[in-house]
């Protein structure tokens, strides 16, 4: 199922993709809820994050070739940092291009994981009962504060700098998807999730030893080679095989 989060004439909901049209839901798809008939075009509605989590946490480098280029040797356990859910943005919003403190702000495209249940604790072997689904999500980073700031906290934090979806997809193998990212239609980032370092199962068991992860968490799973700067006026788009594609703008 391919689940998403709109708004249309001023009302929030969660709709549901079914044969090419997007279909209402009243209620939480973490809960109880209801597909309803009433249906929409992708151009009668405005895409919002396809969910509401108390946390976002992202790993960083997780592929080795992304590793490398960043001139850092690959982690010997998952290096884990958050992002603040003020920075969530949907599909076809904008990246607001914070120049009052950064002159360099880069795409990072990552497969996002949407936990699905309280999750402490967990095994690896059991992880994957626990997911909900997977979206794409873009780890927008000022790459000029990263380096000057130990702390990842402000370089990755800015508002807007998560855009989200645009759909969680429910029913998918996260362990070899491919994943590109696109700015102004030319591929700039390209590789499989099999080339991640600590695979979907090893983070959210990690993780979940460290934090409890609530229904509609999300984990950025990290981004592969080819980052880089986006300027204002620029196009950027994340596609994960099964999900879609993640469409923003610099603004
Ligand atoms: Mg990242």
């Amino acid at each position: 199922m391919k689940f998403l989060r709109f708004n249309k004439d001023g009302k929030t909901v969660f709709g549901v993709i079914i044969e090419n049209r997007i279909l209402e839901i009243e209620g939480d798809i973490f809960g109880e809820y209801k597909v309803t008939q009433i249906a929409y075009r992708p151009n009668e509605i405005r895409f919002l994050p396809p969910c509401c989590p108390t946390k976002i946490v992202a790993v960083g480098l997780n592929y080795r070739d992304h590793a490398a280029e960043m001139k850092k040797p690959p982690p010997e356990e998952p290096l884990i940092f958050m992002k603040p859910t003020t920075a969530l943005i949907g599909h076809e919003d904008k990246i607001i291009y914070p120049k009052h403190m950064s002159s360099r702000v880069d795409y990072e495209g990552e497969l996002a994981v949407v936990i699905g249940k309280r999750t402490k604790w967990v095994s690896e072997d059991d992880a994957l009962n626990y997911v909900f689904g997977y979206t794409c999500i873009n780890d927008v980073t000022a790459r000029d504060l990263q380096a000057k700031d130990i702390q990842y906290t402000r370089a990755k934090g800015f508002d807007t700098f998560a855009p989200m979806g645009p759909v969680i997809e429910t029913e998918l193998d996260p362990s070899n998807l491919q994943i590109s990212t696109f700015l102004n239609g030319e591929r700039r980032q390209h590789s499989r999730t099999s080339e991640l370092i600590f695979s979907v199962p090893r983070l959210i068991s990690f993780i979940s030893r460290v934090m409890t992860l609530l229904p509609g968490d999300i984990i950025a799973t990290g981004t592969p080679a080819g980052i880089g700067p986006m300027r204002v006026g620029d196009k950027v788009e994340v596609e994960i095989e099964g999900i879609g594609i993640l469409r923003n703008y610099v603004e």
